[in-house]
């Protein structure tokens, strides 16, 4: 039998081996969302006629450059740099950039293929992005740090704009270096719009663009529980990470009563079974501002136990945040989850969980939201910053708090709409069909060239 997608493949596994080979992370977010979107492509001919599926399964531009930078030391050293403009049917290109070694083209792919249905589903008008550079901020001085943001900026400028593609932070890019970019961006071109997400609120950011992934993640989740007359009030909860989406997930799950019990780094896990406070989530936000500080002074500071090298899902709890980078979660950890009677599973960061731990979670009888719908949150904060960028009016905390909360409802629903399969919430499938639904019609009515 042949393949639908190509007359030269027998199976979407061999069309992505020939066309995208050795990106196993890209790989494993088009497979998944192909499982859902089949059926749907199947029921309707304009998709099919168009050939909208292999339109998504490749960015539409991928740019790659170079990034030379100068050490305190007055040596040279040479990044690489790239920004992937995904798909733009709905919008100008959106999406983060991402300081990190691992960072190549199979993670951006990756990434710009989930940002894409993920920006589909805030309800705003972006289209989906990615990028970064492999360049290791840990243990840079501020100035190198400014210094490569500053080099990174001589080339990404001539393919960005307001109308064009609009880039924010992910990880190891927050406030510090988008302030940075921008001040490059600016001294650049002698323009002063909005072409970043995250800024300053000095400088043209939104109130709450800080918390909204967190405090997104934790809406959702409290969403999905009071769809069952449950709250997170009480609740055990495990979060892998200390960054932005850790330590604001962790911060709203507290302000609601939950006792989190767990946060992680790369070097391994704090346990803390009195639960978090708000000092000690500050202390935590502070010490990691530190380049290469490791979470393991926690301990010193505040008791608990740390257990190197480890992940969090060992730890007994009655919800799960992987808050920390993509396939963070394997099949194992999916199964002593399980075996431990974890109740939730919500993903804070963009695809934590491995092909294995996915299907393990989506097949039990718990509750599962995947990325792309639960940290829908930072983007449409930055959605809600364009806007406020192009009309020169901010709005208060308060404003774009409810904003976020809506949108987190919103998205919520669109899941439960197109996700419940025998009384119960597939949110994988919702997520994935109501993002491709709305990117395909808007693919199909655009026509060709
Ligand atoms: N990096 C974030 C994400 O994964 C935010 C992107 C943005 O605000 O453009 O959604």
């Amino acid at each position: 039998m042949t393949f639908s997608l190509s007359p030269k493949h027998d199976s979407l596994e061999d069309y992505l081996a020939d066309r995208a080979p050795n990106q196993p992370e890209f790989h494993q977010a088009v497979v998944e969302v192909m499982g859902d979107i089949k059926p749907i492509i199947d029921q309707h001919a304009a998709f099919k006629d168009a050939n909208v599926f292999a339109r998504l399964a490749e960015p539409e531009r991928m740019i790659s450059f170079q990034v030379p930078w100068q050490t305190d030391e007055g040596t040279i050293e040479v990044n690489r740099g790239y920004r992937v403009q995904y798909n733009g049917a709905i919008g100008p290109y959106k999406g983060g950039l991402r300081f990190h070694p691992s960072v190549n083209p199979s993670i951006l792919k990756f990434l710009g293929f989930e940002q894409t249905f993920k920006n589909a589903l805030t309800g705003l008008p972006m289209g989906g992005g990615k990028g970064g550079s492999d360049f290791n901020p840990k243990g840079r001085s501020e100035a190198e740090i400014m210094r490569f943001c500053s080099a990174f900026m001589q080339e990404l400028h001539r393919h960005i704009g307001p109308d064009i593609d609009v880039p924010a932070g992910d990880i190891n890019v927050g406030g510090r270096e988008i302030g940075y970019l921008f001040g490059a961006y600016r001294r650049i071109t002698n323009r002063f719009q909005g072409v970043l997400t995250g800024k300053g609120q000095s400088f043209g950011g939104s109130a709450m663009r800080t918390q909204a992934t967190g405090f997104g993640v934790i809406y959702f989740l409290n969403q999905m529980l009071e769809a069952h007359d449950d709250g997170v009030e009480g609740k055990r909860v495990i979060i892998s990470g200390a960054g932005n989406v850790a330590t604001y997930a962790a911060q709203k799950a507290v302000e609601l009563g939950a006792r989190v019990i767990t946060l992680s780094d790369s070097n391994g896990t704090i346990h803390d079974p009195d639960g978090l406070s708000q000092d000690k989530i500050d202390w935590v936000r502070s010490h990691k501002a530190q380049s290469g500080a490791s979470l393991e002074a926690y301990v010193d500071a505040f008791g608990g136990t740390w257990h190197s090298g480890d992940t969090p899902w060992g730890v007994e709890a009655d919800i799960a945040l992987p808050c920390a980078t993509q396939n963070e979660l394997d099949g194992s950890a999916a199964k002593t989850l399980l075996k431990n009677g974890t109740m939730a599973v919500v993903e804070g960061a963009n695809m934590p969980c491995t092909a294995d731990a996915k299907q393990a979670l989506r097949s039990a009888d718990i509750l599962y939201a995947p990325g792309k719908a639960a940290n829908a949150g930072g983007v449409a904060v930055s959605g809600l910053e364009i806007s406020q960028n192009r009309t020169r009016r901010p709005e208060t905390a308060d404003e774009v708090d409810e904003a976020l909360h809506q949108i987190m409802f919103d998205i919520h629903s669109v899941c439960v709409e197109e996700g419940t399969r025998d009384g119960a919430v597939d949110y994988t499938k919702g997520a994935n069909i109501a993002g491709f639904r709305k990117v395909a019609d808007a693919i199909v009515m655009q026509g060709v060239g």
